[in-house]
């Protein structure tokens, strides 16, 4: 509980109708799209960059722990406060600060959504690339908190290659600059230790964005496979014949059935997977590539491949692909979504053993994901009213987790570490790995405010 005085002055620097305590408003902040829960004192909604620091001076005069929060669409627990204390939301920092196209930048605050951000540049011809399957909601302060990725980002990379620049408010109050518009900044790379650093080390104010060109043409392919090991081979022969589409995205059966369900994309239901697979850039290059695409994946088992003759045929094919998350909930009420990352030519072998955890531990597993990166994103299905089963759960995706690290991957691509993956940390790092992360944190924040106990498992005094 927060002393009245100190509710006082955060409404002295916010304004009292930005300052939430009642049980309602503080009910809603108290989960994002994982499965913990941390119930904040009060939420603070700052409109600028000073406010974020004068709010962040008073957390670290008071010994205040306080969390940054986007949209909370996170799917690790990174927007959650675990120890109480303030949140601190960036819904009113949402402003286009500058477009400049004849330098291909674009200047934006944090609690812009992504799309938004794609909105504003589609006039101009321009787009900004990582494009989340959650880009309808997703902030962009989130998805540098996350180090986002998504469809896209298999040829373009993921957020951290589109980050120039933040201006960014430290845990002591300090608003600093990193980065810019213009390339190769002298120094440490600051702006590199942000990006994915979820709001443990300061919290994000404004950033100076890349912007590229629209591609000329698109071409969008459904390829339909047999199994899941025949599409997981033909993504691993595809990036083996040096070829790059803009994306190369997985799912199998249980989750194509649950999007006819729920969204009706013109999947085929009996289909054991499908792959969508978008070719971009020059037109005259493209039927070329689409051919060998369609040698690749007829070589590796494809039954049938579809081109989207129509813009309306394309966006029906993504429409299933990003409203896959939310369709499984027709199938079962709770989801937990797994993020390992495996080097490409391991996915038919991990595949294969995600399948067998699920029988080992009981429960059902669709499997909706970025083959191109080798991101894998196991949904496991359940009800969270059921204890049991939720251990059963928990226990399966940490399972998970252990295949993907034995296949030389990570425990996660690009949802973060949160407090989900606390121990999945210890299955990558050693302890020396970690203490030099946590000296990092340390410089930054020596009193340990900026949203704590994320990223870092507890080392085994604090344990
Ligand atoms: C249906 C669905 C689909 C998804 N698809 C994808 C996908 O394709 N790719 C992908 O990468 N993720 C995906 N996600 C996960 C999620 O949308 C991303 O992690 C996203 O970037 C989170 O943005 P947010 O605004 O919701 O951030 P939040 O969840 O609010 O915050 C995320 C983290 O960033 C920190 N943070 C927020 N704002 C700031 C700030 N201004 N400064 C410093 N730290 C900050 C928070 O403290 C937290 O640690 C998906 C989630 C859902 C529910």
């Amino acid at each position: 509980m927060l002393q009245q005085s100190i509710i006082a002055e955060l409404r002295d620097i916010v304004g009292a109708a930005n300052v939430l305590t009642n049980p309602e408003d503080i009910f809603l902040y108290e989960y994002d799209a994982s499965m913990d829960f941390g119930t904040p004192d009060a939420i603070v909604l700052p409109g600028t960059a000073q406010e974020v620091s004068e709010v962040v001076k008073l957390a670290g005069r008071e010994n205040i722990p306080f969390t940054a929060r986007g949209a909370a669409t996170n799917l690790s627990g990174g927007a959650i406060a675990v120890r109480g204390g303030l949140m601190l939301s960036t819904t009113r920092l949402n402003r286009i600060v500058e477009i400049d196209i004849p330098n291909q930048r674009i200047i934006v605050e944090p609690g812009i959504f992504n799309l938004d951000v794609q909105k504003a540049l589609a006039p101009y011809g321009y787009l900004y690339a990582p494009d989340p399957a959650s880009q309808k909601v997703s902030t962009m302060g989130g998805n540098v908190g996350e180090n986002s990725g998504g469809p896209h980002c298999l040829k373009y990379g993921v957020t951290t290659n589109h980050v120039l620049g933040l201006e960014v408010v430290l845990p002591n109050g300090e608003i600093i600059e990193l980065g810019g518009k213009a390339l190769d900044t002298p120094g440490y790379d600051l702006v590199g230790l942000f990006v994915g650093s979820e709001g443990t080390l300061g919290i994000v104010t404004r950033l100076t964005l890349r912007i590229i060109r629209q591609p000329e043409a698109i071409k969008t392919m459904l390829v339909v496979f047999p199994s899941l090991e025949s599409a997981g081979q033909a993504v691993s022969d595809i990036i083996a014949a040096g070829i790059i589409p803009a994306t190369l995205e997985m799912m199998d059966n249980l989750i194509i059935r649950a999007i006819e369900k729920a969204i009706c994309a013109g999947y085929p239901v009996d289909a054991e997977a499908v792959l969508i697979v978008e070719l971009d850039g020059l037109r005259d290059d493209q039927d070329r590539m689409a051919g060998e695409i369609m040698q690749l994946c007829d070589r590796a088992g494809a039954q049938n491949v579809r081109i989207a003759q129509t813009q309306q045929e394309r966006d029906q094919l993504w429409a299933g692909r990003r409203g896959a998350f939310g369709a499984v909930g027709s199938i079962r009420p709770n989801y937990l979504v797994c993020d390992g990352t495996v080097p490409r030519t391991m996915l038919p072998d991990v595949l294969r053993r995600v399948s067998q955890v699920g029988e080992e531990y009981g429960v059902l597993i669709g499997n909706v994901f970025h083959a191109g990166d080798g991101n894998l994103h196991p949904l496991i299905l359940f009800d969270a009213r059921n204890e049991e089963e939720v251990a059963r759960v928990r226990e399966a995706a940490l399972e998970i987790l252990k295949v993907c690290v034995e296949a030389g991957g990570t425990i996660t691509g690009e949802h973060g570490v949160g407090v989900e993956k606390l121990v999945g940390m210890k299955l990558m790092f050693s302890d020396a790995d970690l203490q030099a992360m946590a000296w990092v944190k340390d410089v930054f924040d020596p009193q340990g405010l900026a949203n704590p106990d994320k990223v870092l498992p507890p080392t085994p005094e604090a344990a």
